[in-house]
């Protein structure tokens, strides 16, 4: 099979086994899935369906190369990740073309991803040497206290498609950094570019006689098959999971009987607020970069436009012309701004609630349809007049739909931002650093954007509160997540 949006080069190199301990096999069921370009529907790849009992050995592999992995030297395991990083970097097209054949993101945004989840590597690269403990009198004056810090174990990590090399370095990168070992389990949808990760970073621990078995990949079919019986298993000692709420929720629960080390980084709902004094064409800016990043479908998605009355029509004639000039089409064509959504059913679920919102009396200033094209296409539209409580509002769209609310006072933006269970990132314009300072303290969020459409960085604590997760990835934190202190009395 020959896929038709990837280069040859590229198709040659993608590996579509499990990996475990070093070697890439087909699945003990011998199963496949087919794995599809949403832009073409065409299929790209056939890529092995793993089970249970992948599952297990794959955790038997991280379990036998654990005690030799923890016992490396930090300089080691800090060069492997730096090495990582120089490849990744290297060979960022490759991975972009592959980013996008699979998941359908224009390339400027999978070259920015690459380099995105590459930044992840190179930071936990240098965090690998720089664990701290804590030495210190005991208030009694009896004793000293040492506190020392060593990795949790074997760690299962379970990623989304939406960012296939990001989300899997965000977690990948600190776990080795920490001294830990993983299972993968890639989305389902776009599992290749994962693989591809992670058979650099087997070569690197070959080409260093470091043990294989650090990094073990099961693509499956069928999630539940590969996390119920790891998260069964004594031997597992961490879950890092990216996702939805509900499938996060459910993982919670079956983690609870073993205890796990868990990381939540879920769903979101952000707000995107726009003050009086806003700097209006800054703000679209902002707006564009917040919504429509991988078509609407990041987890930080600006999913609501709050926007003080005054400026509304402003803001809103600015949106609507920006989206204007946004170019829909495959993303390896040149000039693409927008890619598909991931998959038929995405594109149902956006048409259903745009559906509802006009039928409420929502008015569509551009956009609101699908365009007449093979693949998974919803054109980036702007609705306004929309009422807080239809579900364009409440829930996450994962869309390239704009919906704008009007509001009347600083006290009832908070409000509306806050009227939702989620809290994973808000974003905020004005020019007024007292206001900046109250949205700090009042908006329910981990994270805050003052004036800027995107806030991530590798070396800051990404993550949500309320229904959007527990545990932060990036920064000092992220390495917290893969460790476990050990108190010493003396
Ligand atoms: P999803 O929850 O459907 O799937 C995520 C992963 O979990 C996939 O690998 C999937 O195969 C697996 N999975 C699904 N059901 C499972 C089960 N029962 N047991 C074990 N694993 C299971 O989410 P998705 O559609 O892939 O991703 C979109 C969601 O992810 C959105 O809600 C988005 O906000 C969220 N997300 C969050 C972040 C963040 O950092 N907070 C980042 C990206 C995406």
């Amino acid at each position: 099979m020959t896929p038709p949006s990837l280069p040859p080069t590229v198709a040659a190199h993608v590996p579509t086994g499990v990996l475990i301990d070093g070697a890439w096999r087909p699945a003990s069921s011998g199963r496949t899935f087919e794995v599809a370009d949403p832009a073409t529907t065409e299929t790209l790849f056939d890529v092995a369906d793993g089970g249970e009992q992948d599952a297990l050995d794959a955790l038997t592999a991280a379990s036998a190369a654990f005690p030799q992995w923890r016992a490396t030297a930090p300089r080691v395991r800090a060069e492997l990740l730096r090495a990582v990083f120089e490849t990744l970097t290297a060979r960022t097209e490759d991975i972009a073309a592959l980013v996008t054949a699979e998941g359908g993101k224009p390339l400027a945004e999978s070259r920015a991803e690459v380099a995105y989840g590459a930044d992840y590597v190179r930071w936990y690269s240098e965090q690998a040497v720089r664990f701290e403990g804590l030495a210190r009198r005991a208030p009694s004056g009896t004793n000293h206290q040492l506190v020392l810090r060593r990795p949790v174990g074997p760690a299962l990590l379970i990623t989304p498609w939406n960012f296939p090399i990001a989300m899997i370095a965000r977690k990948v990168a600190p776990a080795l950094a920490a001294g830990c070992t993983v299972v993968i389990k890639p989305a389902q949808l776009t599992p290749l570019t994962t693989s591809y990760v992670a058979e650099i970073i087997r070569e690197e621990l070959e080409g260093r006689g470091l043990p294989t078995g650090v990094i073990n990949v099961v693509p499956s079919a069928s999630a539940r098959t590969i996390s119920g019986p790891l998260l069964a298993d004594p031997r597992l000692r961490k879950l890092s999971f990216t996702g939805s709420t509900e499938v996060g929720a459910a993982l919670l629960k079956a983690s609870a009987d073993n205890i796990l080390r868990t990381s939540m980084e879920l769903g979101g709902n952000a707000p995107f607020l726009v003050f009086e004094d806003a700097d209006i064409p800054a703000a679209v800016q902002g707006a564009v970069q917040a919504k429509m990043r991988n078509a609407g479908q990041t987890c930080v998605a600006a999913n609501r436009f709050l926007v003080h009355a005054s400026v509304a029509e402003e803001f809103t004639a600015g949106l609507t012309e920006a989206f204007d000039r946004l170019v829909v089409g495959h993303g390896a064509d040149e000039g693409t701004t927008v890619g598909p959504l991931i998959e038929s059913s995405a594109v149902d679920r956006v048409e259903e609630v745009v559906a509802e919102a006009v039928d409420a009396g929502a008015r569509v200033r551009i956009g609101g349809d699908r365009p007449d094209r093979p693949g998974y296409f919803y054109a980036p539209t702007v609705l306004d007049r929309v009422s807080a409580d239809l579900r364009v509002i409440t829930e996450e769209t994962f869309g390239p739909v704009a919906p704008v609310v009007t509001f009347g006072s600083e006290e009832e933006g908070v409000s509306l931002a806050n009227s939702t269970p989620f809290g994973l990132v808000a974003y905020a314009y004005t020019r007024d650093i007292a206001r900046v300072m109250r949205l700090a303290e009042s908006v329910d969020t981990g994270m805050l954007g003052v004036n800027r459409g995107i806030v991530s960085d590798a070396s800051a604590p990404f993550g949500g509160v309320k229904s959007s997760g527990l545990g932060r990835e990036g920064g000092e934190a992220g390495l917290e997540e893969y460790l476990d202190s050990v108190y010493v009395a003396i």
